[in-house]
């Protein structure tokens, strides 16, 4: 393929190289990208490529692709009725241990084939490339048995295949809930998944990541322990749940596991801030989920004091975040959590997908920011400044949605 330019009055490239604190998301004015489908060869003024076809997005914005750090979009089914309940005063975890909550999105997933809990996670990938989001990070967790897990891990794995749809980071959920026949037996069920899943889905490469649960009421700090080591013996990187309805020492446990991220930290105190900062450990706000759970905010502005890389992931799940929407859960950073237009739009571009292991570390090809070398994961949106896809809420306007430097969703795509 040769090279191709887009051109457009703001580029925000999130690149390091041009971050200052003046320009906190490296914007260049009138200015153009060419790339091939490999990468991004080179970012300069407007009409200075001559040699090359430029598409001329006139007062548009341009910015690196969205990168969704945490989702659990595999989920089928439906959990309309619960959140009735909830809102008539039933609590999350009284709805859990009713049945209800993950237990229910499990009982959709063994009742569904691959092929249907493919098509479903397709057709939801389709709509967020529509949001401008071109890399997605996606957790199993809702299969809960063996062969649940495996038939939802194969099914993200088929879908990650097509080049149509968003980057795809897998993740396995290995300790969510324990599911019916465990419920006597949590401790077979945890060295069950770190001595036999973990390492044959490692070996299937079906995942990238692990994750697990950890909180007063799913997982405790040694279950998951078990499990995250089992993960690195194996090559896969650690991603956690930590704090998100009470602190039970999940920071100290991402240090111990090099986890890559500590996800929700609703829940988090001076100590575990300080360890996430020491480590370079990300973490991961899902503003739709404590919206969802009328929750206090996690402590930004301690996080951001601590220097902690603040990351902004939708967390799209059929119960406790009920959107695909990242670009809403970057608003709710925005209005709920007092993060700044800049962090937010850097928490959902570079550092996302620094917090999956695509972006630093010498890595060719990176995701992430709109810089040389770096693939052409970008969104044209039909919107005068950056600032505009932050609000109104939800539903920005894109033009064109390029991954890989092809195409994938946006109005101008045909
Ligand atoms: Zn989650």
């Amino acid at each position: 393929m040769s090279l191709l330019g887009v051109a457009a009055k703001r580029i925000v490239t999130a690149d390091p190289a041009r971050i200052t604190r003046e320009n906190p998301l490296g914007v260049v004015e009138n200015a153009v990208v060419i790339y091939d489908e490999r990468s991004i060869s080179w970012i300069g003024p407007r009409g200075s490529a001559a040699n090359v076809p430029i598409v001329d997005y006139g007062d548009r914005v341009i910015t690196p692709g969205l990168v969704d750090a945490h989702t659990h979009a595999a989920w089928t089914g439906s959990r309309h009725d619960e959140y009735a309940l909830r809102m008539a005063g039933a609590d999350y975890r009284a709805i859990a241990n009713a049945g209800g909550g993950i237990l229910s999105s499990y009982r959709a997933i063994e009742s569904s084939s691959e092929d249907a809990i493919a098509e479903t996670l397709a057709a939801r990938l389709g709509r967020m490339a529509e949001l401008g989001v071109t890399t997605c990070e996606v957790k199993s967790g809702y299969g809960l048995e063996p062969d649940g897990e495996r038939k939802q891990l194969r099914a993200i794995a088929r879908v990650g295949k097509q080049a149509n749809l968003p980057h795809v980071v897998a993740t396995y959920l290995a300790l969510h809930a324990l599911p019916p026949s465990a419920k006597n037996n949590r401790d077979h069920y945890v060295l069950r998944a770190a001595t036999s899943l973990v390492p044959e889905f490692a070996s299937a490469k079906l995942a990238s990541f692990v994750d697990a649960y950890v909180d007063e009421n799913a997982f405790t700090v040694e279950e998951a322990r078990i499990v995250c080591e089992s993960a690195r013996r194996h090559g896969l990187g650690v991603r956690l749940h930590v704090g998100q309805f009470t602190d039970v020492g999940g920071a100290q446990l991402c240090v111990d596991v090099g986890a890559r991220s500590a996800d929700h930290v609703e829940h988090i105190d001076a100590k575990g801030i300080a360890l996430l900062a020491t480590h370079g450990i990300k973490a991961v706000l899902l503003p739709l989920a404590s919206f969802t759970m009328r929750q206090a905010p996690p402590p930004v502005a301690a996080l951001r004091a601590a220097g902690v890389g603040l990351v902004v992931a939708s967390d799209a799940n059929p119960g406790t975040a009920p959107s695909e929407s990242l670009p809403l859960a970057m608003a709710l950073a925005v209005r709920l959590y007092e993060m700044t237009p800049a962090e937010t739009i850097l928490g959902a571009t570079r550092l996302a997908a620094a917090s999956l292991g695509l972006w630093g570390g010498g890595l060719s090809r990176p995701r992430g920011a709109l810089a040389p070398g770096a693939r052409a994961d970008l969104v044209v949106w039909d919107l005068p400044h950056e600032n505009a896809i932050l609000q109104p809420w939800g539903t920005p306007k894109t033009c064109l949605v390029f991954r890989d430097g092809q195409p994938i969703a946006g109005a101008n795509r045909g």
